[in-house]
């Protein structure tokens, strides 16, 4: 049996912006699922794990029945299995796209293995997800509906996922895939003046801030801003980050073969005088 003991897994993210269409509900982008199943079959990582955000097809629902604002009435409760019903379709374009490209996918639902406390992961069960890591499978998880212990439920970011999974798995790097080319110096879709930052370390993430302004669409689980935030925690562990435009061709293929890439690399370093 092939056994994968020692490998350090990467984490990837695609975007819900990447994924589908923002701006239609329910709408997979399948050209771009099909591309990036094409380059991550391509990039043949040997330890993989996948999160994808909800795009058009979580948020909407989720927003509508404010699931992120947690218990407060009975009728939220089909608005919960709603939730993790649109996100359950998204995530079947996606396994089919993977599958079809020979990746060894198998999705991982984080409302079935994950508990929060106001929103922040508290417990979540990873023996299958280790195992399946070490038997050479890619684990595929995304932004769910989950249950909360202080609020009934919540809705557990993808992006938190990436974090808190990078952490615990001992990954060695993360990729974000977004609709941006990387972390700007302000929303490059409505500033003009928005300089792509290449490089940055912990420390300059933290003074710059104040300046960068969250999404636009939307997103119950914020834009720029809140990723960064989740991202910070996996950098202070040394796990270094690299944020990518996945709408792109070969810029999630050129940063899992740790080729030079346009992009943004945080790491945690030493703040630069
Ligand atoms: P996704 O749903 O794909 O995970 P979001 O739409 O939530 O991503 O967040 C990414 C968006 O954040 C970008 O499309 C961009 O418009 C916005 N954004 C806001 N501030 C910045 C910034 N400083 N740099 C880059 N993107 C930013």
């Amino acid at each position: 049996m092939v056994q994968r003991m020692n490998v350090k897994p990467t984490v990837l993210k695609l975007g819900g912006s990447v994924i589908t269409d923002k701006k239609k509900p329910l709408t997979p982008d399948l050209q771009a699922i099909e591309r990036l199943a094409d380059e991550i079959s391509r990039a043949k990582v040997s330890s993989l794990i996948l999160v994808h955000g909800g795009g058009s097809f979580g948020h909407p629902v989720a927003e509508r029945h404010d699931i992120a604002g947690g218990y407060v009435d009975p009728s939220q409760i089909l608005g919960f299995s709603e939730t993790h019903l649109a996100m359950t379709l998204l995530n079947s374009w996606v396994m089919e796209a993977l599958i079809s490209h020979n990746i060894p996918a198998v999705e991982v639902h984080p409302s079935s293995c994950a508990i929060t406390k106001a929103g922040r992961i508290v417990k979540m069960e990873l023996k299958p997800l280790k195992k399946m890591l070490k038997m050479g499978f890619v684990p595929v998880l995304y932004g769910d509906a989950v249950l909360d212990s202080e609020k009934g439920f919540a809705i557990l970011s993808g992006d938190q996922l990436v974090s808190s999974l990078a952490i615990k798995l001992g990954a060695d790097r993360i990729i974000m895939g977004a609709d941006v080319d990387g972390l700007y110096t302000a929303d490059p879709k409505t500033d003009s003046s928005a300089q792509l930052i290449d490089h940055i370390t912990l420390e300059e993430l933290k003074s710059l801030k104040h300046k960068i302004e969250g999404s636009k669409a939307t997103d119950v689980t914020g834009g720029m801003l809140g990723k960064m935030l989740e991202v910070k925690l996996a950098i202070e562990h040394e796990i270094q980050t690299v944020i990518v435009n996945a709408t792109k061709s070969r810029r999630v293929y050129k940063a899992l073969k740790g080729k030079k890439v346009i992009g943004t690399i945080i790491e945690k370093g030493e703040a630069v005088e």
